[in-house]
């Protein structure tokens, strides 16, 4: 596509969305439309040479607003968050089937061309996760369905979206299943952060204060896989623009236990922590990462941050908000 082609994002003031209207500006494209539910003061990323609309998503007309002229909508708006906020809030995340849903619609009606879905590893079949070290999901162990309640139920109905909109009206939809992305400029508190941010805010939190008792939801035997921002950004685009079809892993096929997880961000502060878990905290399935021979296979290209490099950094930026006082101690 040229650069002058007009791309909307949905969810532009949340984590991806920020950093790929970040991206797109960067390559030079001209013509973006940020779109986000929240007051512009919390948009994590705000560019004034782009059109910031502040809008409804799940309704219809607003929709309209977001598809009218657009070569291309990426959907990254949902109503989301960690394990603590989608398995408290089930309702909530299937609600966002309504955004899905109106801007197919709208991108119907206005004639867009290409329209990426955020789908996530939350689609996949709970049955197939259910021990610590688990073969990587591949994209054929989303059927026979059995995902996540709520969210993940919520993702593979829009996945289905998509594809029927592809194959009955022609535009080109993609459909990418995230892996845990993390990396600065994102959630990190608040009940909607996940584990990468989380573990290094109270990582950072203990170093501040010297108070060295951390939580750990679980027993921390869990496994995932995590996704640098960057890496996320890049697969997106490159989905995006392709001829590829199918829902497709965008993930890290570097499975870490979230103690592992612990450890790294221990040793990047320079502490060590008495560790207390919590056996009744939110902690998900038990074992889950990315099967990456498909996307290696179609693009020859696979996320590869590695998690102790990207975590240094997103730890940085964590404490550094703290140090300013975003959180109090
Ligand atoms: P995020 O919460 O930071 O961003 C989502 C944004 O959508 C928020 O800014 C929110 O205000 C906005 N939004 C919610 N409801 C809206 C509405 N009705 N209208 C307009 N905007 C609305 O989350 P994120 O991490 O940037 O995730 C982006 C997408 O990627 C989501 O669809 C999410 O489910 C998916 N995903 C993310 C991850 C991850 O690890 N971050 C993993 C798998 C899938």
């Amino acid at each position: 596509m040229s650069q002058d082609q007009l791309i909307t994002v949905g969810g532009a003031g949340g984590f991806i969305g920020g950093a790929l209207v970040a991206d797109l500006l960067r390559k030079g494209h001209t013509r973006i439309r940020a779109i986000d539910i929240k007051p512009f003061s919390e948009w994590y990323q705000k560019f004034d040479e782009v059109e910031n609309l502040q809008l409804d998503l799940s309704d219809l007309a607003n929709c309209h607003v977001a598809a009218k002229g657009a070569h291309t909508i990426y959907n990254l708006a949902a109503d989301m968050g960690g394990m603590g906020f989608i398995e408290n809030n089930k309702a909530l995340c299937m609600l966002s089937v309504l955004i899905n849903t109106h801007l197919c619609m709208a991108a119907k009606d206005a004639g867009v061309e290409r329209f990426f879905y955020a789908s996530s590893a939350c689609v996949y079949n709970g049955d197939k996760q259910k021990v610590y070290d688990i073969p990587a999901l591949k994209e054929s162990d989303a059927y026979p369905a059995l995902p996540e309640d709520g969210y993940g139920w919520e993702k593979l109905f829009s996945e289905r979206m998509c594809r029927h909109f592809r194959e009955d009206y022609g535009i080109a939809t993609r459909v990418a299943r995230y892996h845990n992305v993390y990396g600065p400029l994102g959630t990190w508190d608040g009940g909607r952060e996940k584990a990468p941010a989380a573990i290094c805010r109270k990582v950072a939190l203990a170093k501040i204060s010297g108070n060295h008792d951390i939580e750990i939801w679980g027993t921390g035997d869990q496994t995932r896989s995590f996704m640098y921002i960057t890496d996320c950004v890049f697969g997106t685009q490159m989905l995006l623009n392709s001829d590829f079809v199918e829902p497709i892993n965008i993930g890290s096929a570097e499975m870490v236990s979230i103690n592992q997880l612990v450890d790294m961000a221990e040793d990047i502060a320079g502490i060590k922590l008495n560790r207390r878990y919590n056996l009744g905290a939110p902690k998900g399935v038990n074992g889950r990462s990315s099967d990456n021979t498909l996307i290696k296979q179609v693009f020859n290209w696979e996320p590869s941050t590695r998690l102790r490099d990207g975590l240094e950094i997103t730890y940085k930026w964590i404490y550094d908000q703290i140090q300013q006082g975003a959180k109090s101690l």
